[in-house]
């Protein structure tokens, strides 16, 4: 029996997979288990944010995997608390609640929002508004909190408590913004959702009226934060912070690792005993962690993080096929003239380039450190497989 087979005979099938059987990779190049190569513009999904097995970070998770792989969180260890206080440092932000997903990150933040509350104001004011065509995970209640109906099937009863705002809507944010309301809940660019980016003034808004209602702010940056952008976090982009930040998939660099941060004023809702998780800031992770933010974490890098997303938007651009971008720095959402985007992906993959799709728009999540040399010989598979 072959991978596939194998695979197919013992996995659910939730995935609809590409026929391709991932072997190692090196930076931007994946190799299947035929030795065929592939420039990864999708790396992961945005997880492997340093590339494949960057040295820097091979090194520190191999040195913490003889050290220690792990120890119960009743126990401290050194390499979570320089995780936390270079994570905090690089988001401005005061404390941190380690997860191993992003749906655990925003479950940790909903549970922070309505506790904060709760202890204020008693019951009643529990309800959560998130947007539409947001994606905030796959739990019971994050699926809830994800604003596209497609996701509110089969699994009734599901949590209740989130209402639903149309983006870049503030007519429709102000009508819902009532007195039930704890928490309003938002990605700075939607990216499941299509990489749309909210507009400045809706941003603006949301942040108004939290404040004015004591209404808590949860920026799900899961996919935009840890330098994505160009900034550390997208928020950076719009001068906004919000009181909660969640971040996962590139945080660790492709290892398994979720964090919730907390501003000033939820920094002590969450109390002994009201929350927890196993494995949640793994020395392992942490360790991979850290090798993100000595880079992720750094001006210059960032800066030239920007540089090489002009670069490639400029590159885009340039393509007959190619109608508009969207989404901010190497984040990028890709309307396409004539084409369906996932046969876009389709091609490409067959001529070795990976790309990911997002709604009709195919998305890129290229790997933060990047090579011009790697982006050009992307592009030019990219344009091919437009062009056809
Ligand atoms: C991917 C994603 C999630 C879910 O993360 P998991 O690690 O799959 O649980 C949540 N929010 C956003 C914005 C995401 O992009």
């Amino acid at each position: 029996m072959n991978t596939i087979e194998k695979f197919n005979e013992n996995v659910m099938a939730t995935y609809g997979r590409y026929p391709l059987v991932m072997e190692s990779g090196s930076d931007v190049l994946a190799t299947d288990e035929n030795g065929k190569e592939y420039i990864d513009f999708g790396s992961g999904i945005g997880t492997n944010s340093l590339g494949y097995c960057n040295n820097d970070w091979v090194d520190a998770v191999c040195s913490q995997v003889k050290k220690i792989q792990h120890t119960s969180n009743y126990y401290y260890t050194k390499v979570q608390a320089d995780f936390a206080e270079k994570l905090t440092e690089a988001a401005g932000m005061e404390k941190v609640f380690f997860g191993n997903s992003g749906a655990e990150a925003n479950e940790c933040a909903i549970k922070i929002a309505r506790k904060y509350s709760f202890d204020k104001y008693g019951k009643g004011r529990h309800n959560i508004i998130t947007l539409v065509n947001s994606f905030h995970g796959r739990t019971v209640t994050t699926l809830s909190a994800t604003g596209q109906d497609v996701f509110h099937n089969y699994f009734f009863p599901f949590t209740e408590g989130f209402i639903y705002v149309t983006a870049n809507d503030i007519e429709d944010l102000r009508a819902k913004a009532d007195d039930s309301v704890c928490a309003i809940m938002f990605e700075y660019i939607q990216g499941e959702g299509g990489v749309n980016a909210l507009n400045k003034d809706f941003v603006d808004e949301i942040f108004r009226i939290a404040e004015e209602k004591d209404i808590i702010t949860i920026s799900d940056e899961v996919q935009t934060g840890v330098g994505r952008t160009g900034e550390f976090l997208a928020g950076d982009n719009f001068g906004k912070k919000a009181d909660v930040i969640t971040l996962a998939k590139g945080i660790a660099g492709g290892l398994p690792m979720g964090a919730c941060l907390t501003g000033k004023k939820c920094s002590s809702v969450l109390t002994a005993g009201t929350h927890g998780s196993t494995f949640g800031g793994n020395p392992v992770c942490c360790a991979g962690g850290l090798a993100v933010l000595k880079k992720a974490a750094d001006r210059s890098f960032l800066d030239e993080i920007k540089k090489k997303a002009e670069y490639f938007r400029k590159g885009l651009s340039a393509i007959e096929e190619v109608s508009a971008l969207s989404g901010i720095g190497l984040m990028i959402g890709i309307t396409i003239k004539n084409k369906k985007a996932g046969d876009v992906a389709k091609s490409c993959l067959d001529k070795g380039l990976l790309v990911l799709t997002a709604k009709d728009k195919v998305r890129l999540l290229p790997p933060l450190t990047i090579s011009y040399e790697d982006i050009d010989k992307g592009l030019k598979i990219l344009a091919e497989a437009l062009s056809e």
